[in-house]
C-alpha cells in the first residue's frame, strides 16, 4: 500500500487548486510531504476544456455571495473573501496565464482557449511534485486509525489527511458522477435533501409554439412566481429558443430558482417578458396608435418578426388588424402575451447537459476557515460537491478556486 500525507480526490478546478496550495505551502514550510491527486478520469481536466464554449470563463469582474445559491450567503462569502477573483487573476498571470476582461464582466484566457489554464495548472501541480494518478477512482474512504485508508480497483493509499473535490453530478461523463457524495456520506456527512440540475436547458411540450422558433434569440425576462403571482426572482438576459424549449443564459439562470421552487409546490409558474426593456404602459399606448399601422407594423419595431407572428396568433389576433381596430380586450391578451406569459414547462435536460449541481454537502458541516469536516477530523472538502451553485459568468469557477485555495493551505 502507498503512503501519502494528503490524498486530494478529484482532479477538477477545485481539486488541481487544492492541490498547488497544498504543495506550495508545504515547499514554503521546506517540509517533505507527499502529496498524490487521484482522479477517476482517463483524462484530467475534460470539464475545464469544455468550459465556457471551449474558452473557460475563468472567474468575473465582481464576485460576490449574491451569484451564489445553496447553503447561506454568509457562508459562502466567508470562502470567496479568503481569495478572491483579483487573487485568481493575479494567480493565473503568474502561471502565465493572462485573462481579459469582456464587456460582461466574464474573464477568459487572451489565448480563447480553454486548454492554456488546463495546462498552466497541471505544469504548476507537476513543478510542486504532485503525484498526479488518472484513472484512478476511488470507491472507498475508510478511517484508519488517525488517518484513512482510500481505495479503489487500482489498490489502496494510506493517507493522514483527505481532501474530497469529487464535484457534483453535471456532465457526468466527464467523471463527475455524484459518486463523491456518497463517499463523503460514508464518513458521516450529510447532503441536501435535493440534488438537481442548475444552469440547464428547460423543456417545452412538443407543439409548444416556442418550439417552432428554434435558433431565436432576443433578450428577455425570467421570472418565477409562486402560485399567488409573488415574485420570486427574475434574470434579464439573452434568451435561447431551441427545439426543445429553452435555453440561453436567462434561461440557465433561472433555471435552478424554478426547478427548487417547482418542487415545493407544482403550482409555481416560469413567465417569460419578451420586452424587459419596454414598460407595460408603453406597449400597451403603442398598440393605440392611430396612425393606420397594422398589429404586425408596430410590432415589427419591437421584435422579430417570426415571434411577433406566433406571440398574436397566441393572443388570436390578426397581425394584418391596424392597431386602431384592436379591441381592448383583444389588446389586454397581447400585451400578457408579450410580457407576461406562462411558460408550460415540463422538466429540464438533465446532468448530462447541466452547466453545475444545486444541492450537496451543507457549509454549515464544515468550518469555513479551513475547509475541515466539522463530522470528520482530517477530511477536507472544497469545489462543486460543496451545497453551493453559482450563477453564468465565472462565479462556479471562482467557488472552486477558493475553496481550493482555503483547502489547499489548511491541509
Ligand atoms: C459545459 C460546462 C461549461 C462550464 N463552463 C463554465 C465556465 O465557463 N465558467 C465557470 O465558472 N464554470 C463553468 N462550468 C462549471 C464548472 O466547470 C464547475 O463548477 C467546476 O469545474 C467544478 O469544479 P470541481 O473541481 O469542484 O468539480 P469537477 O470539475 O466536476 O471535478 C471533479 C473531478 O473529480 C473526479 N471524480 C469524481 N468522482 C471521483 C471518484 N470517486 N474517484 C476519483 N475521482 C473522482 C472527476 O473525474 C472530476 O475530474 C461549466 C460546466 C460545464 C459542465
Amino acid at each position: 500500500m502507498h503512503r501519502a500525507d494528503v490524498a486530494i480526490i478529484g482532479a477538477g478546478a477545485a481539486g488541481l487548486m487544492t492541490a498547488i496550495w497544498a504543495g506550495r505551502r508545504a515547499r514554503s514550510r521546506s517540509t517533505e510531504r507527499r502529496v498524490v491527486l487521484l482522479d477517476g478520469a482517463a483524462r484530467i481536466g475534460a470539464k475545464i476544456l469544455v468550459s465556457g464554449g471551449g474558452r473557460c470563463n475563468v472567474t468575473h469582474d465582481v464576485v460576490d455571495e449574491r451569484a451564489f445559491a445553496g447553503s447561506s450567503r454568509h457562508a459562502i462569502r466567508k470562502v470567496l473573501r479568503a481569495y478572491t477573483a483579483e487573487q485568481t487573476v493575479a494567480f493565473f498571470a503568474e502561471l502565465g496565464v493572462t485573462l481579459k476582461h469582456e464587456e460582461t464582466g466574464k474573464l477568459f484566457p487572451t489565448t480563447d482557449d480553454a486548454s492554456t489554464v488546463l495546462e498552466a495548472l497541471l505544469r504548476e501541480v507537476d513543478r510542486l511534485g504532485v503525484a498526479l494518478e488518472p484513472a484512478h477512482r476511488v470507491e472507498a474512504i475508510e478511517r484508519d486509525g488517525g488517518g484513512f485508508r482510500i481505495s479503489g480497483p487500482w489498490g489502496e493509499v494510506a493517507a493522514d489527511r483527505v481532501v474530497l473535490a469529487t464535484g457534483g453530478k453535471s456532465l457526468p461523463k466527464t467523471g463527475s458522477d455524484g459518486f463523491g457524495y456518497h463517499l463523503a456520506k460514508s464518513l458521516g456527512h450529510s447532503i441536501t435533501p435535493r440534488i438537481f440540475p442548475a444552469l440547464v436547458p428547460l423543456r417545452l411540450p412538443e407543439g409548444h409554439f416556442i418550439r417552432t422558433l428554434s435558433g431565436l434569440t432576443v433578450p428577455a425576462t425570467l421570472e418565477v412566481r409562486t402560485a399567488s403571482g409573488k415574485s420570486l426572482v427574475s434574470f434579464t438576459d439573452s434568451t435561447l429558443c431551441t427545439h426543445f424549449g429553452l435555453s440561453g443564459p436567462s434561461v440557465l439562470d433561472v433555471s435552478r430558482y424554478y426547478l427548487d421552487a417547482r418542487a415545493d409546490d407544482a403550482q409555481t409558474q416560469l413567465v417569460i417578458n419578451w420586452l424587459p426593456h419596454t414598460s407595460r404602459e408603453e406597449i400597451d399606448h403603442v398598440l393605440q396608435a392611430r396612425d393606420g399601422r397594422s398589429v404586425s407594423a408596430v410590432l415589427r419595431g419591437l421584435l422579430p418578426e417570426r415571434l411577433a407572428r406566433v406571440l398574436c396568433e397566441r393572443a388570436k389576433i390578426d397581425p394584418a388588424l391596424p392597431v386602431s381596430r384592436l379591441a381592448r380586450e383583444a389588446r389586454r391578451s397581447l400585451v400578457q402575451c408579450l410580457t407576461a406569459l406562462p411558460l408550460p414547462i415540463i422538466g429540464d435536460k438533465g446532468f448530462a447537459v447541466a452547466e453545475v449541481t444545486a444541492g450537496g454537502v451543507p457549509l454549515s458541516e464544515i468550518n469555513l476557515n479551513s475547509m475541515e469536516s466539522r463530522v470528520c477530523p482530517g477530511l477536507f472538502i472544497a469545489g462543486e460537491i460543496c451545497d453551493v451553485d453559482g450563477r453564468i459568468g465565472g462565479y462556479n469557477f471562482q467557488w472552486a478556486w477558493s475553496s481550493g485555495y482555503v483547502a489547499g493551505n489548511s491541509v
